[in-house]
């Protein structure tokens, strides 16, 4: 990556597929001069991998209600609920494979191109893609928890029937390792100092509303950063983030498991 002035993008560029090459070419020559260009990812770029948005119509949300299944009150009380929702994500997640978006931020992490992924996804789909730093927000699917002992297990097949797992120390019920709503997040720190040398934010597949994601693009923005979003539509134009900027530098319109594989192909190539 050459050291050279960002160019000047003030406003938010969109970029068609086989229109606008200026913008594209503008975008790409910015991703070059980038120290630490880092992905964060949602929901969207898991789709073509057949994982239906929670949130969307049909979601896992519309069948399991939040308040309901998936607190950290709730598995408490109730743990024999939180593991109900916990079985049918894992239905939904088996056998799913990493597209080639996954792939593509993948390759661009191996030739040096990416430093690393801030996922609010679950499904280890980066991982599988070959992702070696993937910092997991919400934590991940593959594992069990005591939150007694902190004992941390490897889920096998048996976990998904029968009686819930209990850990072997404790006897008390494991909590499927993913970050229940009224948790803390994980991995705050390295987050935050990963952020701190990013330079460049592809955003991918979220709308970035929740916290924390939902602060990492404006924590960019403000130390000078760029943002390069793909989404159906730009999440990020509505400038709630901070008073000064509009949101994405370039919005690369169209179905992110087209635009974002053939963007980190062009990457690679102006290397
Ligand atoms: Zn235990």
């Amino acid at each position: 990556m050459k050291n050279e002035p960002t160019l000047n993008v003030a406003i938010m560029k969109t970029i068609i597929p086989g229109k606008n090459e200026e913008y594209l070419a503008e975008a790409l020559q910015n991703y070059a001069n980038a120290q630490c260009p880092v992905a964060l990812t949602g929901a969207g770029i898991s789709v073509a991998s057949g994982i239906a948005d929670f949130r969307s119509p049909g979601g896992l949300w519309s069948v399991f209600s939040p308040d309901k299944y998936a607190s950290i009150d709730v598995f408490h009380r109730q743990p024999e609920k939180a593991w109900k929702l916990y079985r049918a994500l894992g239905q939904a997640l088996q056998n799913k494979k990493p597209n080639s978006a996954h792939q593509g931020l993948a390759n661009l992490e191996q030739e040096g191109l990416l430093a690393g992924i801030v996922t609010q996804n679950v499904d280890n789909l980066h991982q599988v893609a070959g992702s070696r730093h993937v910092l997991e927000i919400h934590g991940d699917h593959q594992h069990l928890q005591c939150l007694n002992c902190g004992d941390l297990v490897p889920v096998v097949p048996e976990h998904y029937s029968g009686d819930i797992p209990l850990c072997k120390h404790c006897a008390v019920p494991y909590k499927p390792n993913v970050v229940l709503f009224g948790e803390a997040v994980r991995h705050l720190e390295e987050i935050q100092e990963l952020i701190m040398q990013c330079d460049l934010l592809l955003v991918i597949g979220t709308s970035a509303n929740v916290y924390p994601a939902a602060g990492l693009p404006a924590l960019v923005r403000e130390r000078g950063g760029l943002i390069y979003e793909f989404n159906l539509e730009p999440a990020l134009a509505a400038a709630r983030w901070t008073s000064h900027n509009s949101g994405s530098n370039y919005f690369f319109e169209g179905d992110l498991s087209h635009t974002l594989p053939s963007f980190c192909k062009a990457v690679l190539h102006s290397k």
